[in-house]
């Protein structure tokens, strides 16, 4: 089965060459996806722009209608994408229906568009003038997203877009197209009208023929830190609004009277849930004074107990990496910091899963004694695998924390308040987490990467999406009494 693209709301093949989509787990083949080229996207483009004078004059209390039955149509698929999620990314169903449910709040955040929209005005800001603030929609906007929330990403942009009176381009993961396919089927459902909502599938290519196409007012990207870089440089340069969240190597730090029980599980799932694959997951544990010994032996019982296999069983806990290469980045990582001086003290190389050989598995892998300048330490790994740091302090640990370019996210563990006020303050992340592991925003509040983590300055989600899909249009009014005609 080939993927096909969603046009003025039919289902085209693309132009482009194929490529495989593969289920991580056992290597099977799911499906090919398209790489649609310049004239998919100019096709799916027009048919967006054309539909766009109508959506926007649509009030926005009728917008969101659609929205409340989407909601509907995502409560009762929770299943049935979960199931699409776990095959394609690999992570267990538990985690592909959390996934979706982050996902569906941004769709009910969404619905309280015709409040979120409304301007502001002053009366007399001279004799008889007064001025108003209006938003209104952009046009075309577009979201590229990566395959490891597949579910939950789009959402993060698509009801939005949609509720501010834009018409929305999904470009999903080559890696992870099939949930795409499937949000937008579900959404179709609800009646929305045609060419509001697109799906164009492809690659880096497919990217450069949106940014460049003229029509496309703004665009969303979430994905590694390069390209969200290079997609930054390259939308300001034709003149686009843009939003680019990035990589990330979150550092997670412990002080000594910190709950060990309670701290070790949240460090385990915040590093090994979703296979690390997650740009909150726990990349570094930073340890102060008393805190490291036991932490160590905790964390290490830990990721060697955690159960690998093939998400859709029950019982797994945590799935497979995305694909094969993935794996070898992964492993040749390990292999280079070990080389280096590091020490593998708990190694998930060579473990298998019996009956998946063809699956890409990486078993929870945790490194100590990092030499300062290791990759290790400072890059993102993006997988199963976790770096222990020890610091004599608070102050210590916080000035580790701030010399990593990436700025995602930074918790502590501890029961001092005084301590997690410090934190909370000087710590150089934009999401901050207090005795938690993944500290993402609900909906109402903006995804807040920082650093090398996000380029731009509107984050995704909440009052910030609202404003990154609007323009603001101030009108200055003057009614001269005398011209009343004095009814
Ligand atoms: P990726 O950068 O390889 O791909 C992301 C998207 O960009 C995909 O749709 C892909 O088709 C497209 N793309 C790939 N190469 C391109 C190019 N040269 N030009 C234009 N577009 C291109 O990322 P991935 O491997 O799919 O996802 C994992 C990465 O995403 C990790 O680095 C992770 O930290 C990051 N991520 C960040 C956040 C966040 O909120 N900051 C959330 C999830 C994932």
């Amino acid at each position: 089965m080939e993927t096909r693209n969603c046009c003025n709301g039919e289902w085209l093949a693309g132009t482009g060459a194929s490529l495989d989509v593969i289920n991580p787990a056992t290597g099977e083949l799911l499906a090919q996806v398209v790489q649609s080229t310049a004239d998919d996207v100019d096709a799916v483009v027009s048919a967006a722009q054309d539909a766009f004078e109508n959506w926007r004059r649509t009030p926005a209390t009728e917008r969101i209608q659609y929205l409340f039955r989407y909601k509907q149509v995502l409560e009762q698929s929770i299943d049935e994408l979960a199931q699409i999620i776990s095959s394609e990314c690999g992570k267990t169903l538990g985690e592909a229906r959390g996934e979706l449910r982050r996902g569906i709040e941004n769709v009910e955040m969404a619905c309280g568009a015709p409040a979120l929209l409304q301007g502001y005005n002053s009366e007399d800001i001279a004799a008889g003038i007064d001025e108003h603030l209006f938003r209104q929609p952009l046009g075309v906007v577009t979201a590229i997203t990566p395959f490891n929330f597949p579910g939950m990403i789009p959402l993060w942009f698509l009801p939005y877009a949609v509720a501010c009176g834009n018409c929305f381009i999904l470009k999903p993961s080559e890696k992870t197209p099939l949930t795409a396919v499937r949000l937008v089927e579900l959404l179709l459902e609800t009646g929305l009208p045609e060419g509001v909502v697109s799906l164009l599938h492809g690659n880096g290519e497919t990217v450069s023929a949106l940014i460049q196409h003229p029509k496309v007012r703004a665009i969303s990207f979430v994905g590694s830190t390069p390209v969200a870089r290079e997609v930054y440089a390259e939308a300001a340069r034709h003149g686009k609004r843009v939003q680019c969240q990035g990589g990330a190597k979150n550092p997670l730090v412990i002080l000594p009277d910190a709950d060990l029980e309670m701290t070790t599980q949240i460090v385990a799932d915040s590093a090994f849930g979703c296979a690390g694959q997650r740009c909150l997951a726990a990349s570094l544990a930073i340890t102060v004074g008393d805190a490291a010994a036991p932490f160590r032996e905790s964390i290490s019982s830990a990721a060697s107990d955690r159960v690998v296999g093939c998400g859709q069983e029950t019982s797994v806990e945590m799935g497979p990496v995305i694909n094969q290469a993935s794996r070898t980045r992964l492993t040749e990582a390990i292999d280079a910091g070990v080389a280096a001086g590091a020490t593998c003290v708990v190694d998930g190389r060579e473990r298998t899963v019996g009956g998946y050989e063809q699956g890409s598995f990486l078993f929870p892998t945790i490194v100590d004694q990092l030499p300062e300048e290791s990759p290790l330490l400072k890059n993102e790994l993006f997988g199963p695998v976790l770096g222990l740091m020890e610091v004599s302090s608070v102050d210590a640990a916080i000035e580790m924390v701030n010399s990593g370019r990436f700025g995602n996210m930074a918790c502590l563990f501890t029961r001092d308040g005084a301590a997690a006020r410090k934190f909370r303050y000087e710590v150089q992340a934009g999401n901050v987490g207090i005795n938690l592991g993944v500290a993402a925003p609900m909906a109402f509040f903006p995804f807040s990467g920082w650093g090398d983590s996000f380029f731009g300055d509107l984050h995704a989600q909440g009052r910030h999406g609202v404003e990154f899909y609007t323009e603001t249009k101030v009108v200055v009014e003057r009614w001269p009494a005398e011209w009343s005609r004095k009814f």
